[in-house]
């Protein structure tokens, strides 16, 4: 049993449990593939995904072999003749719908991708499961409209969508990748990932009772077998992925010399660029929930914090004293700020950095922190003294640790905060608007927060440059990535 939240450092004063109940979810004991509108067995070796909190089973899912995939992409490949062909006004019909329906059950969603991924249920109940259904909302608005897309006066869809997200976030990157392509006229095969499906599945029943017809959403589960199956079926025309830069070069090189249309979304390593006549204790909440929030699992994570050196001391005891009070231990806990980690394997690779942090000379610090005993778990941490030669000043973590840079000049800070192969997003906190003009101009990074962090809006494009990957989802820019200039 994990412990009901556990307040790092000396408690200031302590909270009684909360925790929100799982009676709402009806985990089976085991799911199938969800191709043309149903659940059917898969052909692969079934695999188990667990609760990261506990360690305990939650549900043996069937693996989806190269058949299965065969089977899903020719079901989304008959959906699509009517699908594409029905008015744009009848889709968002359907949008509408399921967004309807993922604000009617997202308690429902909320607690069990808390159960399946580990995060805390108050990030997943007041960002993941809100903005899943902003994102449907959004996107069904545009059904009528593509003509105003800027891409012709009658754009066209692309056809069958492969589609591969990642663990972080398993909803909202569904919904990041699925409400686009249907808005746009496309259906889709999505793989979600190998230890958190069970939202997905989830997602599925919401497909069946929005009455969306057969064939439009279908979902392939297992783990990397079937997602380069998937994405190098000959018979997909858009290949939409979220993950590791590893893996999406391996993709990227797995469709050259096809006319598969491509988006990457993947890794980071952002800059959050703190100078000295930033609001300091706004920019302190920024820091905590720039890479904190999610475990510190997000693509776009303030991970290196550039500090200006007039203030470094001044902040980073402030830091540590809000680091104290940050709470971890159980998801379901609705006080909870730090859930679980979500698998044994990226636990690993977190403690790995950790120590490679402290080997090449930084200092590590992370407040007094009882953790439960069973489960993934890992101590908000911070490094100071980082060069960024160091590994953990190049290298995306993807944990709750964040490492420390100084500052003089804003030239310096450009400098330091470019100095990476990624560039998918940065924070400025500065008191003047001119410096964050100057400084958005001159980041090379898709998304430059000012004075805030971590915040998404379906409105607006989100995507990167350099090794973070290329293409928009998100605002009028990601519909281009579903959709054909049409005369
Ligand atoms: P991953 O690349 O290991 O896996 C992502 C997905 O790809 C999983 O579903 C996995 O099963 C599948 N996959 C693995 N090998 C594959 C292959 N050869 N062909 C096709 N599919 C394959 O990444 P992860 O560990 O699940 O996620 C963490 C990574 O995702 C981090 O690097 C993070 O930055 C990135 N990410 C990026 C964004 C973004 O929008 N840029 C958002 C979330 C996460």
């Amino acid at each position: 049993m994990v412990s009901t939240g556990t307040t790092t450092g000396s408690p200031i004063f302590d909270y009684a449990p909360a925790p929100e109940s799982r009676a709402i979810v009806d985990i089976k004991p085991s799911y199938g593939l969800f191709i043309d509108g149903e659940f059917v067995d898969g052909h692969g070796h079934s695999f188990k995904t667990i609760n990261p909190a506990t360690e305990e089973t939650l549900a043996e899912v069937a693996e989806a072999d190269e058949a299965d995939v065969d089977r899903a992409v020719k079901a989304a490949r008959r959906a699509f003749r009517g699908w594409s062909r029905m008015p744009g006004k009848e889709r968002a019909k359907y949008l509408y719908r399921i967004a309807r329906i993922i604000q009617e059950r997202s308690r429902e969603l909320a607690v069990l991708e808390s159960i399946d991924n580990g995060k805390p249920i108050k990030e997943s109940r007041d960002v993941d499961v809100p903005i899943m259904a902003a994102h449907f909302f959004y996107h069904a608005g545009w059904a009528d409209k593509l003509e105003y897309a800027g891409l012709g006066p009658n754009p066209q869809p692309l056809g069958v969508a492969a589609q591969v997200i990642p663990w972080n976030f398993p909803l909202l990157m569904l919904a990041w990748k699925i409400a686009p392509a249907l808005a746009c006229g496309n259906t889709v095969v999505l793989k979600p990932a190998e230890t958190t499906p069970l939202t997905a599945l989830l997602f599925a029943e919401i497909c069946q009772q929005a009455d969306l017809p057969p064939g439009v959403v279908n979902f392939v589960t297992g783990a990397g077998d079937t997602g380069q199956t998937l994405v190098s079926h000959p018979d997909v025309d858009k290949v939409a992925f979220t993950g590791s830069t590893a893996v999406g070069k391996a993709i990227a090189r797995s469709i050259a010399g096809t006319d598969k249309k491509a988006t990457l979304e993947l890794g980071g390593k952002a800059a959050n660029i703190v100078f000295d006549d930033a609001p300091i204790d706004q920019a302190i909440e920024g820091i905590v929930s720039g890479i904190f929030f999610n475990q510190g699992h997000v693509c776009c994570a303030g991970s290196r914090l550039l500090l200006q050196e007039s203030i470094a001391e001044e902040a980073m005891a402030k830091l540590k004293r809000r680091m104290s009070t940050l709470r971890v231990g159980d998801p379901l806990d609705k006080n909870t700020d730090i859930g679980a980690i979500n698998s044994a394997a990226q636990l690993a690779r977190i403690r790995a950095l950790a120590e490679i942090g402290e080997d090449e000379g930084a200092e590590r610090w992370s407040p007094p922190c009882e953790l439960p005993s069973s489960g993934y778990w890992f101590p908000p941490t911070v490094f100071t003294g980082v060069s960024q030669a160091h590994r953990i000043a190049r290298e995306e973590i993807f944990g709750p640790v964040l490492s420390v840079l100084t500052f003089r000049t804003p030239a310096e800070a450009v400098e330091k905060a470019n100095n990476t192969p990624y560039g998918l997003s940065a924070g400025v906190w500065t008191d003047k608007g001119s410096r964050i003009l100057f400084m958005a101009d001159k980041l090379r990074a898709g998304v430059v927060w000012a004075n805030t962090f971590n915040k998404f809006d379906p409105a607006s494009p989100f995507g990167g440059y350099k090794e973070s990957g290329y293409g928009r989802e998100g605002g009028r820019q990601g519909l281009a990535g579903y959709l054909k200039a049409g005369a």
